[in-house]
Formats: C-alpha cells, sequence, structure tokens
C-alpha cells in the first residue's frame, strides 16, 4: 500500500503477560524482526518479572524453529507496572532513555496498549504526566479494541486521547483490516476492470456478509453477556468489510483518501428508523442443539457466567441500505452469531439474472453468477458461473473457479494480521487502521438499532445452525436467500 520506510522503534509493550501478546503480538514481533525491523521492547504488567524470565516466558511464545530467536529476546526488557499507579510511570523514563541510546533508536516510541478498555485513557493520561510523550522521534498509540461501548463512551476515550496524542498518531486495531482477503478487496475491485465495471446497482443484486462461528462464549461469558453480537461484530469487523465492499475508487492511494471512501459509506446508509429497525433487524440467541460434528451443544443461558434471564442477543443479521448513486435499491444483508453451523467469514456479491432471459425455460439448473470472498478459514475467491454440460442435449451445470490461497496448490506464505498492522504502525501507514469519524459514524448506526432492542423480539436458534428462520425470511422478502458457506466445487 503505502510505501513507508522502516523505522526504529522502542515499543512499550503494555499487557506484556496477557493472551494477546504472547499468542498473537511476541510471534508478530518475531516475524518482523526476522524481516529486518530495528525495535526493542520494554514489556509492562503488574506481574513480577526479571528481564530474564520475562524474556523465557516471550520465547515460549515463538514457534520451534525461531532460529535469530536469541538475537530476538536479548531487546526484550521488563518492568512491573501497574497502571492506576502514576509513580510506576515515573519509573520508565529512566530505562526508556538507556535503551533508546543503546539500540539508536531514534526517540521513536511506539505504546501498545493491550489491555482491557478501561485502562486506556488512563495509561495514556500517567504516559504524559511522566513525560514519556516527550521525545525526538515519532510517538505512536496502538489501542485495541472496543473503542467504547457506544457513541457517547467512544467520545469521551476519544477526548482523553486527544489530550495526549495527534489524531494522527492514533492507531485503532481492528484485526480484520490487517487479513490478507480483507485486504484484497481493494486489489480485486480496483486492479480488475471486469470487476468494477459490474460493481454498482445495475449488475449487483445484493451482498451477503457473514461472519459466523461455531465456538459458544466459553470463557468470555462474563464480557460476552455485557456485550452481545451487535457490539462484539457488527459495529467493527462487519462494519469495515460493508465498507471496503461499497466504498468509492479513493483520488489516491492515501490512508486518509482511502478511510475518508470508507467514511462516506458509513454515512450513506440509510438511517434505520424504529420501523425500519424492526422490518430490518433479526436478532436471536442460541439454545441447546448438535454441531454439524455431532457434538450436543448447550443452550446460551446454560453457559456459565451468563445471567439465567439474560437477553443478550448471540446472532444478528440486518438488511442494510446503502443511498448513493451505486449502490441504490442493492441491500446488503450482514449476519454474524455464535454457534453456528459452520465457521466462515464470506463477502458473497450476487450478480443479477440476464433479463428476459429464454434459457431459464430451457435450462433447469442455470442459477445467479456469484462472486465469493473467502476472508476465513478459507482464503481467496471463487466465481460461480453457468456452463452446458458435454454432450448433444445437456443441461446446464453449475461450475465454479476458485482460487483458494490455503490449498496445498498453492503454497503462499502467509503473514498474520498481526505481523502486517504491527508492521504498519512501525511504518507509519495507518490505512488499515480505524480513523475516530469511521469509528463514530458506526456507533451511531449500532446505537440507532440497540435503542430499540425492546422492539425486536428475541428469537433463539438451535446451536449448529445457521442462526433463526427470521434471518432466511429476511431475504426472502426480497426473493433472495443466504447462499452456503461453504467451498463451490
Ligand atoms: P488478558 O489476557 O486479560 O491480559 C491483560 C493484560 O493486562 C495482562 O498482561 C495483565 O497483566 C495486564 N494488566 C491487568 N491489569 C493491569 C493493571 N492494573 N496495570 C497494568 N497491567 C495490567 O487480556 P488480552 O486477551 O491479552 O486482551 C488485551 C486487549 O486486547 C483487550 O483490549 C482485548 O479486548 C484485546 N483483544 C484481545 C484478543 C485476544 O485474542 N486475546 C483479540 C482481540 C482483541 P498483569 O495481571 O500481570 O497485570
Amino acid at each position: 500500500m503505502v510505501e513507508t520506510a522502516k523505522e526504529p522503534a522502542l515499543i512499550f509493550l503494555f499487557g506484556a503477560t496477557g493472551d494477546l501478546a504472547r499468542r498473537k503480538l511476541y510471534p508478530a514481533l518475531y516475524e518482523l524482526f526476522e524481516q529486518g525491523h530495528e525495535f526493542a521492547v520494554i514489556g509492562l504488567a503488574r506481574k513480577q518479572h526479571t528481564h530474564e524470565s520475562y524474556r523465557s516466558m516471550v520465547d515460549r511464545a515463538l514457534k520451534p524453529d525461531a532460529v535469530q530467536r536469541k538475537a530476538f529476546l536479548d531487546r526484550f526488557y521488563y518492568q512491573p507496572l501497574d497502571i492506576l499507579q502514576p509513580e510506576h510511570f515515573a519509573f520508565l523514563k529512566n530505562i526508556s532513555d538507556q535503551i533508546n541510546a543503546h539500540y539508536h533508536l531514534k526517540g521513536n516510541r511506539l505504546f501498545y496498549l493491550s489491555l482491557a478498555p478501561r485502562f486506556f485513557g488512563l495509561a495514556a493520561k500517567n504516559l504524559k504526566k511522566a513525560g514519556l510523550t516527550e521525545t525526538d522521534g515519532w510517538k505512536r498509540l496502538v489501542i485495541e479494541k472496543p473503542f467504547g461501548h457506544d457513541l457517547k463512551s467512544a467520545e469521551e476515550l476519544n477526548n482523553e486521547l486527544l489530550s495526549v496524542f495527534q489524531e494522527e498518531e492514533i492507531y485503532r486495531i481492528d484485526h480484520y483490516l490487517g487479513k490478507d482477503m480483507v485486504q484484497n478487496i481493494e486489489a480485486l475491485r480496483f486492479a480488475n476492470p471486469i470487476f468494477e465495471s459490474v460493481w454498482n446497482h445495475r449488475s449487483i443484486a445484493n451482498v451477503q456478509i457473514t461472519l459466523s462461528e461455531t465456538l459458544g462464549v466459553g470463557d468470555r461469558a462474563s464480557y460476552y453477556d455485557q456485550t452481545g453480537a451487535l457490539l462484539d461484530m457488527v459495529q467493527n469487523h462487519i462494519m469495515q468489510l460493508l465498507t471496503l465492499t461499497a466504498m468509492e475508487p479513493p483520488g489516491r492511494f492515501e490512508p486518509d483518501d482511502i478511510r475518508a471512501e470508507k467514511v462516506k459509506v458509513l454515512r450513506s446508509i440509510r438511517p434505520l428508523s424504529s420501523d425500519a429497525v424492526t422490518n430490518q433487524i433479526v436478532r436471536a440467541q442460541y439454545v441447546k442443539g448438535v454441531m454439524p460434528d455431532g457434538t450436543p451443544a448447550s443452550g446460551y443461558l446454560d453457559e456459565e457466567n451468563v445471567a439465567p434471564d439474560s437477553e443478550t442477543e448471540t446472532f444478528i443479521a440486518a438488511r442494510l441500505f446503502i443511498d448513493n448513486y451505486r449502490w441504490t435499491g442493492v441491500p446488503f444483508y450482514i449476519r454474524t452469531g455464535k454457534r453456528m453451523a459452520a465457521k466462515s467469514t464470506e463477502v458473497v456479491i450476487q450478480f443479477k439474472d440476464i433479463p428476459n432471459n429464454p434459457y431459464l425455460n430451457e435450462f433447469k439448473n442455470i442459477g445467479p453468477n456469484l462472486l465469493v470472498i473467502h476472508i476465513q478459514p478459507d482464503e481467496g475467491l471463487s466465481l460461480k458461473l453457468n456452463v452446458k454440460q458435454f454432450g448433444d442435449h445437456g443441461d446446464t451445470l453449475p461450475i465454479a473457479m476458485n482460487f483458494i490461497s490455503n490449498s496445498p496448490k498453492h503454497q503462499i506464505k502467509k503473514h498474520d494480521a498481526y505481523e502486517r498492522l504491527l508492521s504498519d504502525c512501525l511504518r507509519g501507514d495507518s490505512t488499515n487502521f480505524t480513523r475516530w469519524d469511521e469509528v463514530a459514524y458506526s456507533w451511531s448506526l449500532t446505537d440507532s438499532i440497540a435503542a430499540t432492542w425492546k422492539d425486536i423480539p428475541l428469537n433463539t436458534y438451535e446451536a449448529g445452525t445457521m442462526g433463526p428462520s427470521a434471518s432466511d425470511r429476511l431475504l426472502a422478502l426480497d426473493g433472495f436467500r443466504w447462499w452456503p458457506l461453504t467451498r463451490m466445487e
């Protein structure tokens, strides 16, 4: 994307002992080290560690074949710190100056808050108080999701952050934006004239975005029960997929031009009046069922740490419209849920049928052309076409042209989303991070839905299915159906 140089930096990793750091950030940093990024890391959390015991913890997070592990681990330092104790930040000044000088890191500082969101504002404030945000190099703040829990709380958090950092110094992570196939939506659209010329209401009948999980709430139940599918998935990941699919080509390939186009899409989503919400949104909770592999699954209300009378939705489907010239009249169907029949994230573009087509009477098997963008677990594209069967009087046959990058045919080296996003932060490319106005417009939309929750019936669906029948009716009203989430053969 944007060509920016690798620059040295001191990474202040808050939440250094946490799950995200161990599962994602250390392996990602190792890959970047192998690629020649210059950095040193100060790990920060309340647990007591020496530099050595911290390095052993980081070591355990690396792949067994990490050949440069010694040189990598030597760059890790640990400082015990409690966010709630401002005086702990004062100790950081000294150690960071020493590490900066030792590795010639030019005063560049990356503050990564891999912490519970309630600490974000306070951490920024304490960094400033301790003078850590005054430096000769650049400073950048990386924050994990969720960014607030509604527009008001997001605004409050943003104001706290803006009292310390400039907007362009804040990198709000939505790890979906680091995924290969999410980044590929732009390439697919803007590097392929055959798609861009039909990417509009004249040729597209509907767009379907699905983010389905087979897992239940597991050990995130107490968090999830306060959050639900709307806030957990729609406000962030699904809105990102929708804006990338629907946006206009940017005038220049610069972070702010791209993000401005995404914001225009969010601004063009038809506001949901309370009538529209009840007709266009389906919410549901899973009850016990059987997963496709035959494993029985308990219902949401029977999960540990879920309130027995909880009305939290574990599934949401919506029918949205984007009121602009390109998308007029095209429904965008979105759905996400837990304990569904398949784990998959896909965008399906259904093309319009040929009008007045005599072949439709002749051949029984003609189906719509579909372009499927497989985001995970498969990563690739499928294009579904109709061909005539071989033989004299053959019917048509649906076929799929597939490019699946994780198939054994294509041995492509994969980069994890966090590796890509951390590299972007170090290079100062903010394209794949959410700008404040994107966050604010997404919250406005989800707030308008949440405000009418009580008017929307809470359906149920059996664990191991693709959601309640009301979700199918949402499309059936327009004469459409959800397409199955499987690789098309
Ligand atoms: P976690 O496993 O609970 O880790 C939290 C970290 O914060 C620990 O290192 C903990 O260490 C530290 N901490 C807690 N209280 C502290 C305090 N008062 N002062 C200083 N440090 C404190 O959480 P996580 O799963 O890594 O998630 C971190 C962030 O990433 C969250 O915002 C989460 O929403 C986001 N996220 C996580 C994932 C994931 O897969 N895990 C995915 C997407 C987003 P001590 O107990 O030693 O202080």
